[in-house]
Parts: structure tokens; C-alpha cells; sequence
């Protein structure tokens, strides 16, 4: 007995950690983390979801998740630049 309560700052809350071309992004449907990948680190094939075809390795492209969501980071799609730039106007089928 006799620990006295100390208030912890509050901290801001996390959204992983931030890196080099990380960037939010504000959209109709809320705030997405953006993340550019280099072509040195795109070590395998994806398959975006704006056109359903697949990212070649080596490609530069978008990797973009929820900014709200606590397990976004874990449902990152990756996109091809230019379909990540149309997402707002040409919406994914779902
Ligand atoms: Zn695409």
C-alpha cells in the first residue's frame, strides 16, 4: 500500500510505426494510411483490388489500409498507382 496513482500523458493513438513515404490520406469513405513501395521491395506478386489484376514483383506500387481500423494494418491491400488515384471516382466491387 502507499503507491500513489500516477496519471499517465495521454498518447497519442498508434497506427504503426511511421515511415519513410507514409502518408494519410483523407477519402469519402474515411482516412487511409498510404504507404509507397519501391520496386526493390516488392519482393511478390499482388493482386490489386481496383482492377482485380495482378502488381508484377518489382513494381512500384500503393499499399493502403483504414487509419481507423486497429487491424487495418493486417488488411492492407495493395493497389497500382494509378488505380489507388482512381479509387475515389471507380469503386472496388466487392
Ligand atoms: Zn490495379
Amino acid at each position: 500500500m502507499g503507491r500513489k496513482h500516477r496519471r499517465k500523458p495521454q498518447e497519442p493513438k498508434e497506427v504503426g510505426p511511421v515511415q519513410p513515404g507514409r502518408t494519410i490520406e483523407s477519402h469519402p469513405d474515411g482516412d487511409w494510411i498510404v504507404q509507397r513501395v519501391t520496386g526493390s521491395s516488392a519482393t511478390k506478386p499482388y493482386r490489386c483490388p481496383g482492377c482485380d489484376h495482378e502488381i508484377p514483383m518489382a513494381t512500384p506500387h500503393i499499399v493502403a489500409w483504414p487509419a481507423e481500423d486497429p487491424a487495418g494494418l493486417d488488411n492492407r491491400r495493395h493497389w497500382h498507382t494509378p488505380c489507388w488515384a482512381a479509387r475515389d471516382r471507380r469503386r472496388p466491387r466487392r
